[in-house]
């Protein structure tokens, strides 16, 4: 497999793809390396992650460099990405020494509960964010005692591959992180229907996610999904329009827009309508997109020719209302473009773009502010700005999605859970809970009855 850099569409490196016969063999090995790992003592577990940490905090540079040049993110973004991956095997390090049971108290005897790993845990990551995706299922899964398969997207592996050789480095045994670069129709397949990978953990497409969530259940395989977003920003007049307007291009461009919790839906309030757009356009119009290598960069190329035509059908024929700019020349560009939409039935409007596209409509008040946020398959992120206490817990809790924000527009912090309702996914990932969706809980009674 060719690996491009979507700055320049320079092939920078080949990787070899893992063929079906070298997938069970990877199966095999882990499912071996399983039955040690599980038994190496909560502290060494933990050392072993914190080392893992720091090594990924001593190589922070170089991964995120590797990134940039795979990935086409800015460095800046590159270097959170990287720190991003450092910070969860940190806060998952803690956690084999943490991950405590229950006494409950019965008749007749004890009764406890174990947190009991699965086994082989298989990890399918896109090309997005290729490094904390990864880290997001492999860090907990590690610590609660699974090993762990991961495959790369074809179109992003070498982060990950760095990331492997690391975790060697750091004191993983051999066999207990692998990395398989490879076709999801080969690799990401093999996981799901390999009855020996106990557990699938999905981020990507919602077709895609859709058809592994029923392959799964043919085994009553674990899964957790982190699909597609159609995010709102609800902008109400009470807010500090300055700052919705000067943060709502961060909030989807971010990634040139191939982000899942994009907010790529805007929603402001009639009365403000107007006044909003006006405030808009010059932070859109200042966007800096450029060779994401640069320090200033706030925005890169996209992915892939691919992605930018597909990103260009859903802006053929819309209403523009302003774009920002782009370099031209090699490379796969496209500058921040903000569309008016005419109705919520707009294809724009309703399907995921994955690009710098955002979509802006007004509405008349909080009841239609929260219809129209809630008109959609999906239900990843959100965000309301509002100076109104009172509204903005009442609009958070009615907005239908997994991670909403006021006055803000983060989703993700490694402290927290994070994932969709409806068809954005299923399970959670990060904070204190993750750990439970890489183990089984084992119940134990033991008679004390002479
Ligand atoms: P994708 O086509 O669903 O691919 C995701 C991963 O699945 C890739 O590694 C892919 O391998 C693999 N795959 C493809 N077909 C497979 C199959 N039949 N069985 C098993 N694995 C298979 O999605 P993408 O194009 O990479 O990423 C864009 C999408 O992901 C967007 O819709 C976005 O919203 C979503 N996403 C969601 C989140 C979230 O956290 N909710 C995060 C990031 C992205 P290949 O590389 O070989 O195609
Ligand atoms: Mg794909």
């Amino acid at each position: 497999m060719e690996v491009v850099d979507p700055a320049s569409g320079v092939v920078v490196g080949e990787v070899s793809a893992f063929s079906l016969v070298e997938v069970d063999e990877a199966v095999a090995r882990a499912g071996a390396a399983f039955e040690s790992w599980r038994k190496v003592g909560p502290g060494e577990r933990a050392r072993v992650l914190r080392r893992f940490a720091g090594l990924v905090d001593a190589h922070l540079e170089e991964l995120a460099s590797l990134e940039v040049r795979n990935s086409g993110h800015t460095i800046g973004n590159a270097r959170w990405e990287a720190g991003n991956v450092r910070d969860v095997l940190d806060y998952y390090a803690g956690a084999p020494e943490r991950l405590t049971g229950r006494q409950i108290p019965v008749p007749g005897g004890l009764d406890v509960t174990f947190h009991e790993p699965l086994g082989v845990v298989g990890v399918i990551v896109p090309w997005n964010f290729p490094m904390p995706i990864a880290a997001w299922g492999f860090a907990p899964a590690l610590a609660a005692g699974n090993t762990v398969l991961l495959k790369p997207a074809e179109l992003t592996p070498l982060t990950a591959l760095r990331l492997a050789e690391l975790g060697r480095e750091a004191g993983l045994p051999e066999d207990v992180f692998t990395v398989l670069p490879g076709e999801g129709s080969v690799v990401g397949e093999r996981f799901v229907t390999h009855p020996a990978v106990r557990k699938v953990c999905f981020t990507g497409s919602t077709e895609v996610g859709t058809r592994i969530m029923a392959g799964c259940a043919e085994q009553v395989k674990r899964v957790t999904l982190e699909l597609g977003g159609k995010s709102a920003n609800l902008v109400f007049a009470d807010a500090d329009l300055e700052r919705a307007a000067a943060t709502a291009p961060y909030a989807v461009f971010d990634n040139a827009g191939q982000d899942c919790c994009a907010r790529s839906r805007i929603l402001v309030q009639r009365t403000v309508y107007d006044r909003f757009l006006e405030l808009l356009e010059p932070a859109v119009r200042g966007f800096r997109v450029e060779d994401p290598a640069l320090e200033t960069a706030e925005m890169g190329p996209l992915i892939s020719a691919g992605q930018r035509d597909r990103v260009a059908g859903y802006v053929d024929g819309a209403t523009v209302a302003f774009t920002g700019s782009c370099p031209e020349g090699p490379g796969f560009w496209y500058a921040p473009t903000v569309l008016l939409a005419d109705s919520p039935a707009d294809r724009h409007w309703r399907e995921e773009v994955f690009g710098p596209v955002v979509s802006v409509l007004p509405f008349d008040d909080e009841a239609d502010a929260v219809r129209l946020a809630n008109d959609t398959e999906y239900g990843l992120s959100g965000s309301v700005w509002t100076r109104d206490v009172g509204r903005a817990i009442r609009v958070a809790r009615a907005v239908e999605a997994g991670n909403l924000s006021v006055n803000s527009h983060s989703s993700v912090r490694y402290w927290t859970p994070f994932g969709g309702m409806k068809r954005s996914g299923f399970g959670r990932e990060l904070g204190p809970d993750a750990l439970h969706a890489f183990t089984d809980v084992k119940n134990v009674f033991i008679a004390t009855e002479e």
